[in-house]
């Protein structure tokens, strides 16, 4: 395992040693990290996750979409000596990351049943060489014999196993191989294992755990919070209309749109087209050749909309997907939250738009209609967490983590008005004395039923469970028919996201009391709850298909190195977020790189990349810094702190993501004096900020104007200038510099 030598050698166990043998590890593997995948930080638990790999224990990976999940097992393979085995579900997936992978200068290879004889050979060569950092596998190409004696001579480092819920027939792309990777690795030596998945259901985790007889693994769960994705549901009300005008809204972007049925992924890519929109389908009926084509025109940004089935997806890591929309309502919020999780995986715009019907639902049932009777009531289940998360006015979000088992306590949601139901609220009203029915009902049927018998028990209907428990005799029995059962099973489920009601794992559907339950029962309190939404009545609420977007790079350059990266991709073959992704473009669209140095500063710009890309892009940035009259990062910025630049990124995303200017500068170790300064000087050098959600806050609306106007006409604006002139009226210092640094955005920029 580990060939760690360098590190372990020569070090003892001294505590102090010891901290030093951490501390070094750490610096070494923040240096490999920028130099080969050209980030400057590590995101969530990488760094531990890397640390526990490195360490040769198995481990478990649990993280949502997007949230970097393969550099945990790809750092630890380019730091240590030796070839790491990936063991992937599909084709297409492994080609993609092994581009990737070789466009950062990594030697990663692919072992399946498209390569031929000879370059097979070439590829096992390369790993018995130990030249091979990770080898990427099909489960059934591991099961043949003449690689298992390959593999066995091969100088294995460990065994990842990427979408470890397939392992799982209750996760949601179960495969049958997947069961059998355990023996076969027993077959290689005792390897450790780090299984990953976006899947976070305690059912699926058991299951994966068991199989892969991992059960003293160390668990690394992050939060399933995708913050930058924007999720919305609408009515199918003029559905057509709505979806053009939203795909338009998002003109040029990269987006899929889910269908359900193969004839509405036909219907809807045509309808696209039609208008205008480069857009083609994709599901499992078309000939292979088309999807193929499809799919990767799709990557090269050939084509901007893709319209699929679900079985479109898991195969799919282009970063840069903007817009996911459900045409139809999906089976399951499980299903739902992984196809949204396609957008945004680079952590920009992601905007997730899911059209809803009740008359959805009931398709889907009939579909189960010949199911087995407890997958058929499981299934029934799913689709009514699906229509009551619909219908339900509480945030998104925070439906959505409960789902998982999270709790959401932030407000960030709230505050940015990240999803539709926090952004345009519902009524609210007071819930007290609903929730107490509702938890002294649970309580009274002894915790043993479900949302559907507690409704009938409180409205009063008389069923045949109502009948045999005798709960018609309850205190509570129809003490809420005026409410109706609608009502009362979306008071029941705010009940469950309020935490006093938990569902039992064991056997589904059914409600029991929390500890804060039982509290509540005993001590209740006022509580708010939203009135569900009622598509069929309520008014559209305004569009919001421009409002939510959030930028402030340049945005003709970035267009401009979009296109160059389009240009380079294809002479390259390679998909276009290959040569840089996202993130990099807008970074160098704010500080203007113009050499080598500068480029590799960028975030996602490692070594490898300024060698074998960088030379276009700053070639273009120079020639559009010179045509525009820019002042760059390394004209106001002294050469040796171009750490500067980044303080000044980080501001820029930060005040994107409206955090309050107190927190920016807390983070930072800033005085607010010194936080100020740094976004004047982003100001003075031509980006546009808008601190409005900051100075609304401080600010009333008068002042704001008495400053607006004395800035619209004063000589200069000159702080101290305006201080002696303001006197009368008693502003600070930061007033005054906050409506400047506001004017200038609105004015000069
Ligand atoms: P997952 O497999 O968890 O869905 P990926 O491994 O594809 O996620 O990573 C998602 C995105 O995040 C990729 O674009 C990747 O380049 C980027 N990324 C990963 N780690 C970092 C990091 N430490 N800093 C910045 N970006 C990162
Ligand atoms: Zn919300």
């Amino acid at each position: 395992m580990p060939k760690d030598s360098q590190i372990t050698e020569s070090m003892g166990s001294q505590p102090m040693l010891i901290e030093q043998k951490d501390q070094l590890e750490k610096d070494r593997l923040k240096d490999k990290l920028k130099e080969v995948f050209g980030y400057s930080q590590f995101r969530g638990n990488q760094e531990t996750i890397i640390k526990n790999i490195l360490k040769g224990k198995n481990t478990f990976v649990i993280m949502p979409t997007g949230a970097g999940k393969s550099l945990c097992y790809q750092l630890p393979a380019v730091f240590l000596e030796g070839t790491a085995i990936v063991i992937s579900p599909l084709i297409a997936l492994m080609k993609n990351q092994v581009d990737v992978l070789n466009a950062l200068g990594v030697n990663a290879q692919f072992l399946n049943s498209t390569l031929t004889k000879s370059e097979i050979n070439r590829v096992k060569q390369g790993t018995l060489e130990g030249k091979v950092k990770l080898l990427y596998v099909a489960p059934e190409s591991l099961t043949k014999p003449e690689n298992i004696s390959f593999l066995k001579q091969s100088n294995l480092l460990f065994a990842a196993i990427d979408e470890a819920h397939c392992i799982s027939e209750w996760g949601h792309d179960f495969r049958p191989e997947y069961r059998k990777i355990k023996t076969i690795l027993d077959q290689l030596g005792q390897l450790p294992i780090i299984a990953l998945t976006a899947t976070a259901t305690p059912k699926v985790k058991l299951d994966i755990q068991r199989n892969l007889q991992m059960e003293e693994a160390d668990v690394f769960k992050s939060s399933f919070n995708r913050e930058n994705l924007y999720y919305e549901v609408r009515s199918k009300k003029d559905i057509k209309k709505q979806l053009i005008k939203f795909v338009k809204a998002h003109h040029g972007k990269s987006g899929i749109v889910y269908c359900l049925s193969r004839k509405t992924v036909q219907e809807i890519a045509e309808f696209l087209q039609v208008n205008d929109i480069k857009a083609a389908p994709y599901h499992a009926g078309l000939d292979s050749n088309i999807r193929i084509k499809n799919q990767d025109d799709f990557l090269n940004e050939e084509i901007h909309v893709i319209v699929a089935t679900i079985a479109f997806g898991m195969g799919i890591d282009k970063p840069d997907v903007r817009f996911v929309v459900h045409y139809d309502t999906p089976k399951s919020l499980e299903g739902y939250y992984q196809e949204t999780g396609r957008a945004g995986r680079d952590g920009l715009e992601g905007n997730c738009l899911m059209f809803y019907s009740y008359n959805d639902i009931i398709k889907l049932e009939k579909f189960n209609k010949d199911k087995p009777v407890t997958e058929r009531e499981n299934a029934k289940v799913l689709l009514e967490e699906m229509a009551s998360y619909s219908e339900s006015a509480v945030c998104r979000r925070k439906q959505l983590l409960h789902y998982f088992g999270e709790i959401y306590q932030g407000n960030y949601c709230s505050e940015t008005k990240w999803c539709d139901n926090c952004r345009y609220p519902k009524e609210k009203y007071e819930g007290k004395d609903y929730v107490l029915t509702g938890l002294k009902t649970v309580s009274l049927t002894n915790e043993r039923f479900g949302l559907k018998h507690l409704t009938d028990v409180i409205t009063g209907v008389s069923s045949q469970y109502v009948q045999s428990y005798r709960h018609y005799e309850l205190p509570v029995f129809g003490s809420g028919k005026n409410e109706g059962q609608e009502m009362w099973s979306s008071i029941l489920r705010q009940t469950m996201l309020l935490g006093f009601l938990e569902k039992d794992i064991e056997h589904v559907g059914t409600l029991k009391l929390t500890n804060k339950g039982r509290s509540f029962l005993e001590e209740p309190h006022s509580v708010e709850l939203s009135k569900d939404h009622d598509y069929g009545k309520e008014e559209e609420p305004s569009i919001t298909d421009e409002a939510i977007t959030r930028r402030s790079y340049d945005i003709s350059l970035f267009e401009l190195l979009k296109g160059l990266r389009k240009k380079i991709a294809r002479q390259k073959g390679l998909p276009p977020y290959v040569i840089f992704q996202d993130p990099s473009l807008e970074e160098m669209a704010i500080i203007y790189p113009t050499n080598r140095e500068e480029l590799s500063q960028i975030n996602g710009v490692g070594r490898g990349k300024v060698a074998k890309f960088g030379q276009p892009f700053i070639e273009t940035i120079k020639h559009y810094v010179i045509e525009n009259d820019i002042t760059t990062a390394s004209d106001v910025v002294i050469k040796s702190a171009i750490n500067k630049s980044k303080i000044k990124i980080h501001i820029i995303q930060q005040i994107d993501r409206k955090v309050d200017l107190e927190e920016i500068a807390e983070s930072k170790n800033m005085k607010m004096e010194e936080l100020l300064g740094e976004i004047e000087q982003i100001c003075y050098s031509g980006t546009k900020l808008n601190l409005d959600y900051y100075v609304e806050q401080i600010m009333d609306h008068d002042r704001q104007d008495d400053l607006y106007d004395y800035f619209l006409n004063a000589e200069s604006d000159n702080i101290r200038e305006a201080l002696n002139e303001l006197e009368d009226e008693d502003f600070s210092e930061e007033e005054l510099r906050l409506m400047r640094i506001k004017f200038l955005s609105e004015y000069a920029n």
